[in-house]
């Protein structure tokens, strides 16, 4: 039994339509519940209630203060390698980008997460393409291992891995995995996945299952606004919550808002959520679930991301490089071309998707930032907003 057997089962399209038909009494009756069904959910997604905002805002401010305190926790995400097998439309990584690649070394990561913890962070999360030669799961573990006693934090966001090959990396030191499901839309996905054991949508489904039993203690989840109807996408990854609240109760849950940013390969969203729906959405997330964290990433302007901390967001990435090697150089004599899983020596300047200039690598990133901000900056602003910026946020050492 797995989150599978309900997903299939739940009547996700009806109520994203109930969602748009919502009158205006019932988007009020929704905004005043204190228990959040899923399909009050779909009432706080509603255009009707759109026009609540300023009532749902205050709510899920309140309710976001009572359980989190005035603190936006941060972390930045180190890119590992931008090799990968899977073809994902929107993705810059994709197999078939004639992109410029790297895997960093151990060395390199160490070089990387050094510059990190000199801006202050002490959580991070490791990212990689998925591509067994070149991010294997041992690569994945020396990776941990080499970083864990420095970094009380340490998440992953990586290929999905059988529960198996998931317990040698949380006994190095990782306690976080993210996975996003991109789209709950099964055609979409399907369209979206040409190439590569991505195109299995169920197994990507169950995959925060899978990390739970392995050890996992923080769990991530996500769909990638831009690809299918963004209610359809946000009732899904609701009652994807709800089930993990329900069976993974020991874990903390995440629930992140990426929005599609222009990446290599040029693809352009096939739907739209709006700023406003955007602030509505994390409003309607924070009304129905008072103790999941609600993750915004540089992917979104400042002043938007400004804008929507005080709505219930409790965790913020800044300073992010979406390339690995992006913060210090490092890796940068490696830079190549792969083909078939085959390294191609690099004719200069043999890219068009070559990085901006003033970045110090020349490997391409996953996607354009929205916030360049520097961490400091980010942190200042938090100050400035009344919060406190929080740098780490666990100890392993209190928990023996
Ligand atoms: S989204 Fe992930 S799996 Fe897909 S191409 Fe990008 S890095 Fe690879």
């Amino acid at each position: 039994m797995s989150f599978v057997a309900d997903f299939n089962s739940l009547p996700l399209a009806a109520l994203a339509r109930k969602s748009i038909a919502t009158g205006s009494a019932a988007a009020r009756e929704a905004v005043g519940k204190t228990r959040i069904s899923l399909a009050d959910f779909a009432g706080l997604i509603s255009p009707a209630a759109g026009g609540l905002l300023e009532t749902m805002g205050r709510r899920a401010h309140a309710l976001t203060q009572q359980r989190f305190g005035k603190t936006i926790r941060l972390f930045a995400p180190l890119y590992l390698s931008n090799e990968c097998v899977n073809n994902c439309a929107y993705c810059g990584f994709s197999r078939d980008n004639p992109i410029l690649r790297v895997t960093l070394s151990i060395d390199e990561v160490r070089r990387e997460a050094a510059e990190l913890q000199s801006q202050g962070f002490r959580n991070l999360l490791l990212v990689a393409g998925e591509h067994p030669k070149f991010v294997s799961n041992n690569y994945l573990r020396d990776c941990i291992a080499a970083l864990h006693a420095g970094w009380p934090s340490l998440s992953l966001e990586v290929g999905p891995m059988e529960t198996e090959d998931y317990r040698p990396l949380v006994a190095a030191g990782a306690d976080g995995l993210v996975v996003y499901q991109e789209t709950y839309d099964r055609t979409v996905y399907a369209t979206m996945h040409t190439a590569g054991p991505k195109r299995n949508f169920d197994w990507r489904l169950e995959t925060p299952e899978r990390a739970y039993a392995a050890g996992f203690r923080r769990l991530g989840i996500a769909p990638l606004y831009g690809l299918a109807d963004w209610r359809y996408e946000a009732l899904s990854v609701a009652a994807h919550a709800e089930y993990l609240l329900r069976h993974c109760w020991k874990a903390q849950l995440t629930i992140s808002l990426p929005r599609l940013r222009p990446c290599a390969g040029e693809f352009e969203p096939l739907t739209n959520i709006s700023d406003r729906e955007l602030a509505q959405l994390i409003c309607a997330l924070r009304l129905m679930f008072p103790d999941v964290g609600i993750v915004l990433s540089t992917r979104e302007e400042p002043r938007l991301r400004d804008g929507l901390i005080p709505l219930g967001v409790t965790m913020m990435s800044a300073g992010a490089r979406t390339e690995p090697g992006g913060y210090t150089g490092a890796g940068r004599e490696k830079i190549h071309h792969t083909e078939r899983g085959i390294i191609k020596e690099l004719a200069s300047g043999a890219s068009e998707w070559a990085p901006q200039s003033h970045r110090p690598t020349n490997a391409t990133g996953q996607f354009n930032v929205g916030d360049e901000r520097s961490p400091q900056e980010v942190a200042g602003l938090i100050r400035k907003l009344g919060y406190e910026p929080v740098w780490k946020d666990w100890d392993a050492a209190l928990t023996m």
